[in-house]
């Protein structure tokens, strides 16, 4: 029997509204919902005074991927944003990601081949020592970041930022962690080696609302709490929540880390002068503070920042990162192929996948997947 609905998307984030914006172009009857009271899920920003809140944490939209930069682009226009951030260690600042400027502030060297000799003879060091505790390859991630930068940098910049990012100690996290930290012999302080960056003019609910356009919506409704409803409500459903929560838990929670933010208003016009400055220091509870109104520009009198604490995640609370250790990546894989094989659902985005995916991810990853489903 023909249903009332082609496709119920459940969840607004960046894959329901890009898989929905498809299938509406395609003149499919389209119907997402969402349990938060807005859409957009983690890229939604709340406008106070004036400034776009990114309310689930700083994003930068930055891709080489040229078909969805061109995408994004025919819904909304982007800034000239570029993600410069800035460590502070103890009073002292030091530009990001590590290039000449931040080796200038560390050393003092003013030319590639004094900070490439200046890092040679720390690394050096740290071979040494590895050898003679009989280290092949490095076990861990401060293992890693010793060898591929040297001491001062590891200590100033890595250790206490990593430490508080995951609650646990280098030595127990994984080596690939850092290896995509980029290290530049230029004075170059762009985050990304991205081909293209920016944020959207207006903020990001200008794109999701782009991209929900002419389609019906309705927010603060949960799947779980009317499910047999929504089956019977459309002949495709694309699920874009939690993976264990669609199987009951059945095979047990998957964890995460979450981040606690602490949004403070203040009475001037600039507070920190960049968008994102590092708190790289141990004995600072939080890891970073971003002011928001730098991502657009903003020259609003006042400003708001927010304090990011990073926690560890208990039921009810944000689900943020996906844990990639062994037991979570075995247990999103189980729940993997019980999605493969459940007839008429696309599982897709960071939560129904379990991945953590940028934002150019999560629209090529939906674009594809509109595509497969066409296909059959
Ligand atoms: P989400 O945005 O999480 O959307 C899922 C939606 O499903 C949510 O709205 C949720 O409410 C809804 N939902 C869940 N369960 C149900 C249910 N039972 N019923 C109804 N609705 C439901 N990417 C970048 O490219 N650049 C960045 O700078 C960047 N910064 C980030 C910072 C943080 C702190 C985090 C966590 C991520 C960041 N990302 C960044 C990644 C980016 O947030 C994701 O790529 C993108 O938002 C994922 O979109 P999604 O649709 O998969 O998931
Ligand atoms: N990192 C660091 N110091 C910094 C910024 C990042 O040591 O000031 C390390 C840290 O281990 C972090 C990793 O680099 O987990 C990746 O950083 P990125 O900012 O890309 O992580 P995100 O917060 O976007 O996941």
């Amino acid at each position: 029997m023909d249903k009332k609905y082609d496709i119920l998307v459940v969840g607004s984030g960046l894959f329901g509204a890009v898989f929905a914006a498809e299938a509406h172009k395609k003149g499919l009857k389209v119907l997402v919902i969402d349990k938060r009271k807005h859409c957009g899920g983690n890229v939604y920003c709340e406008n106070i005074d004036g400034i776009n809140v990114h309310k689930y944490g700083a994003h930068i939209f930055h891709t080489s991927d040229v078909e969805v930069w061109r995408y994004v682009n025919n819904i909304v226009e982007m800034n000239r944003y570029t993600n410069q951030p800035v460590a502070n260690y103890k009073g002292k600042l030091y530009n990001l990601p590590f290039n000449m400027n931040t080796f200038y502030q560390m050393w003092g060297v003013t030319t590639p081949a004094e900070a490439k000799a200046k890092i040679e003879e720390q690394r050096q060091a740290v071979l040494k020592r590895m050898r003679a505790a009989n280290v092949v390859e490095p076990r861990n991630l401060e293992e890693q970041a010793r060898m591929l930068i040297g001491d001062d940098i590891f200590e100033i910049l890595i250790k206490g930022y990593t430490e508080k990012q995951w609650g646990r100690s280098c030595e127990e996290l994984p080596a690939f962690i850092i290896k995509r930290l980029p290290v530049r012999f230029t004075f170059d302080n762009n985050y990304f080696n991205d081909n293209y960056q920016g944020i959207p003019i207006g903020g990001y609910n200008r794109l999701i609302d782009g991209l929900l356009n002419g389609i019906e919506v309705r927010v603060d409704t949960d799947y779980f709490k009317n499910r047999e409803m929504f089956d019977n409500i459309a002949n495709t459903i694309v699920f874009t929540g939690q993976i264990d929560e669609f199987f009951d838990y059945k095979l047990g929670h998957l964890h995460y880390r979450t981040v606690r933010f602490e949004q403070e208003q203040f009475n001037t016009s600039n507070y920190q002068g960049n968008a994102v400055v590092n708190y790289t220091a141990a004995d600072v509870p939080y890891t970073r503070i971003i002011e928001h109104k730098h991502f657009e520009f903003g020259s609003q009198q006042t400003t708001i920042i927010s304090r990011e604490y990073s926690t560890e995640w208990r039921d009810g609370m944000e689900p943020y990162y996906p844990i990639n250790d062994e037991r979570n990546n075995k247990l999103a894989e189980q729940y993997r192929e019980l999605g493969a094989k459940t007839d008429n659902v696309i599982f897709g985005g960071r939560l129904a996948e379990y991945k953590y995916f940028d934002m150019d991810k999560v629209v090529r990853s939906a674009l594809d997947a509109f595509r497969k489903f066409k296909k059959n």
